[in-house]
């Protein structure tokens, strides 16, 4: 079957995706970070790492922004939670209020 595609396709034809974007949010590709690398651990030591799933106040960015499946979300909110025990990430950021 030959699938022509005209230039006067109406509404975002980019890519194909099957994202779902009911409110005008920016999604960055929903791919599982850890998966990616095929890390088993996630190293608590690494805070520049864990840094990119804590927001600015310090607070763990769930899942469903950033992609991260299940297990690894799990061991990352574990990795996080000591890096804080080890002063390597703030519990609560100094630009709170
Ligand atoms: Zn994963």
């Amino acid at each position: 079957m030959a699938y022509t595609r005209n230039s006067t396709s109406r509404q975002g034809d980019r890519r194909g995706s099957s994202q779902r974007g009911s409110s005008g949010q920016i999604r960055k590709k929903r791919t599982c970070r850890f998966c990616d690398n095929k890390e088993d651990y996630v190293d608590y030591k690494a805070e520049k790492k864990l840094q990119r799933f804590v927001s600015e106040q310090g607070r763990i960015i769930p899942k469903r922004i950033t992609g991260t499946c299940a297990k690894h979300q799990r061991m990352l909110v574990t990795a996080i939670k000591r890096a804080r025990h080890l002063a390597l990430l703030p519990f609560v950021s100094d630009a709170v209020k």
